[in-house]
């Protein structure tokens, strides 16, 4: 409603209840000074009743005096009118004859009683009666004295006059009166309505503009302007707001412009609201630039995969997500991240580039989008799938693997992944530059030929690894490996052959070992093979069987067909030694130990084996 129809109907509601007010009080006035008249009427009346009869009665024409009652009943507005004997003066006089001589109700036998007037009012809405019963005193103090004729007492009640009066007549005017009232206010109210409505009007119109418009900016319309007002004052307001709204519209549609490119297609605004837009954007930016900064001083991949983690699941509230990733070089995934409540889809970790449609075809590959779109995939119940690639470098592929339980997560998955693929994108360099970091310190620390641990990883295991291991109770053993005979292999077949063979061992090795070991190149064709937590059978179990399945290989080469043997030393830390160096170097005793004795054998360590100067040292 506007602000002028506002002040009217406040203006016309306070008059309106001034009105009722003084319509209601000159009513109950008007009645009461009715009443007063006519009562005043009803005490000459029965002064003149009184009077009349007295002087009937000093005349001796008492039985006249019906003529008189009944002309002074025909006065107007005179109802009726009767006059009511006391007992005494029936006693005195005789009882009346006359039929408007007698008590007629419970009213004039109280009246006659108490000596005291009484009023009744009989209103309904078509008559209007005003009964008034007034009692006759004896007085000596009247002319003539009542006492002289009268057998009564001074103040003895000696009969009574009632009056019935049509008082009809004083309800119209008074009505009448009352209707000039309200129909003189009601034109003052409308004089005085269209003089401030006309007054007012360039205030409230202006100030309404300035709200209507103010309301749909607060909308998120930056479209409105307020019209020029027409006062000094309002002609200010309202450029000073168009100005403001100008200057927002222009800053908003900038940042909306611009910046939603940068945090993709947030799509969770629905009411549009340019501000809203704005805020949640820079909301956004900021979130990125921080998760940038914090990832880019983190030390390893897994602490840049575990933020990627959170915000995945603590600020896009992705409930089930999956992030793979995929080695390009061996073409092999594995699995960073799994959601604990569901199971992927997809449990492809082989032939990724061919069978993963979203890392073979670099773009999002949602399931409701087409039956079975991607046929690897399969989801449980009526589960969504959702895959977003993300191409790291030539090494690796990771693809974040969304699993929506119904319709709603899936609208929220979808709405979240112009968000998801731009933290992707902040993630990529410096990911990118972390598997660098780890490829380099991978080669740093392993043999090329083999693709084993080198001496440099030995030495780093020694110094940092290994007292954490100890602090946890580790045990190891320690093998020393070399193939028989090597030399003759290089100096028969070439250089190339040896290779071979110390390839096709260190493959062996592989096969035989299980996560609790590890190997290392120690040099030329010695191997050092170290066990966690070992048993003496564990130890000589492995031992023998890399030695057998080394020595079942058959070699080809130059029409030759030969085999090989290695011979294995190995020695227990901290069962022999303290020392890890001293024991790396039992393991070496026992290898020679082996090699002079025959060699293609197994040799665990003793005190037996060692020569003066070790033995001494033991
Ligand atoms: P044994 O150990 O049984 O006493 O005899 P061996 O012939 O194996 O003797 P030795 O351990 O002294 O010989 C090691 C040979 O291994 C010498 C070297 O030419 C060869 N060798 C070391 N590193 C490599 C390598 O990377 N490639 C090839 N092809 N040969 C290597
Ligand atoms: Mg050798
Ligand atoms: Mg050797």
């Amino acid at each position: 409603m506007s602000s002028n129809k506002k002040i009217t109907l406040i203006i016309f509601s306070m008059i309106t209840i001034l009105t009722v007010i003084i319509v209601v009080l000159v009513a109950i006035g008007s009645r009461q000074t009715g009443y007063e008249g006519v009562k005043k009427k009803a005490y000459l009346t029965a002064d003149i009743v009184k009077k009349s009869l007295t002087s009937h009665m000093v005349n001796g024409n008492m039985d006249q005096r019906d003529v008189f009652l009944n002309s002074i009943s025909q006065l107007d507005n005179v109802k009726d009118l009767w006059v009511i004997r006391a007992k005494s003066v029936s006693e005195q006089f005789g009882k009346s004859t006359l039929s408007n001589e007698n008590p007629k109700d419970n009213v004039d036998l109280e009246v006659l009683q108490t000596g005291k007037e009484k009023t009744v009012i009989n209103e309904s809405f078509f008559n209007a009666n005003l009964r008034v019963t007034i009692p006759y005193t004896a007085s000596s103090m009247d002319k003539p004295n009542c006492l002289s004729c009268h057998n009564a007492k001074e103040g003895e009640v000696l009969g009574a006059i009632s009056l019935s009066f049509d008082i009809r007549e004083d309800r119209v005017s008074n009505i009448i009166v009352l209707l000039y009232i309200i129909g003189t206010i009601a034109i003052f109210l409308v004089i005085i309505l269209i003089y401030i409505r006309n007054k007012i009007a360039p205030y409230t119109s202006s100030f309404d503009q300035i709200t209507d418009t103010l309301k749909k900016v607060h909308e998120g319309d930056y479209s409105v302007r307020a019209k020029n007002g027409v006062l000094k004052e309002d002609k200010e307001a309202s450029i000073w707001l168009n100005e403001l709204i100008d200057k927002l519209e222009t800053v908003l549609t900038g940042i909306e412009k611009n910046l939603t490119s940068f945090v993709h297609n947030r799509s969770v605004n629905m009411n549009h609201d340019k501000l809203i837009t704005a805020k949640e954007i820079i909301e956004d930016i900021s979130e990125i630039y921080n998760y940038k900064k914090t990832i880019e001083n983190d030390l390893t991949k897994e602490d840049i995969y575990y933020r990627l983690t959170i915000v995945l699941r603590d600020k896009l509230e992705i409930k089930n997500f999956f992030i793979f990733e995929t080695d390009l070089m061996k073409n092999e995934r594995k699995t960073i991240f799994a959601s604990k409540e569901k199971i992927p889809c997809c449990n492809l970790t082989k032939g990724i580039k061919e069978y993963c449609r979203a890392e073979r075809t670099n773009s999002i590959i949602a399931s409701e989008n087409f039956p079975e779109i991607c046929r690897i995939a399969s989801c449980k119940d009526d589960d969504k799938h959702i895959c977003i690639p993300f191409f790291v470098n030539e090494q690796a592929n990771i693809v974040i693997h969304i699993v929506s339980n119904n319709e709603e997560e899936l609208n929220h998955v979808k709405s979240q992944i112009g968000i998801i693929k731009k933290y992707l994108e902040e993630t990529k360099p410096i990911l990118e530059s972390k598997i660098l970091m780890d490829a380099l310190k991978h080669k740093n620390l392993t043999d090329a030929l083999t693709g084993l641990y080198n001496r440099k990883y030995l030495d780093e295991f020694i110094d940092k690894k290994l007292p954490l291991e100890l602090k946890e109770g580790t045990t190891f053993a320690i093998m020393f490996l070399d193939i028989d005979y090597f030399k003759m292999v290089n100096d028969t077949y070439g250089h190339d052959v040896g290779d071979d063979i110390l390839r096709k061992l260190s493959i062996v090795m592989k096969k035989c070992i299980s996560e609790n070991e590890f190997i290392i190149r120690y040099g030329g064709e010695e191997f050092l093979i170290l066990m966690r937590n070992p048993t003496e059978e564990s130890a000589h179990e492995l031992a023998l069987k890399i030695n057998k399945e080394f020595s079942k290989i058959v070699f080809n080469y130059n029409g030759d067909s030969f085999t090989k043997t290695v011979s294995i030393g190995y020695s227990f830390y901290t069962k022999d030694t303290d020392q890890f160096y001293k024991c790396i170097k039992y393991a070496d005793i026992s290898l020679y130990e082996a090699k002079s004795t025959g060699r293609n054998k197994v040799v665990r360590f003793t005190k037996d084996i060692l020569k003066n100067g070790d033995k001494l040292d033991y």
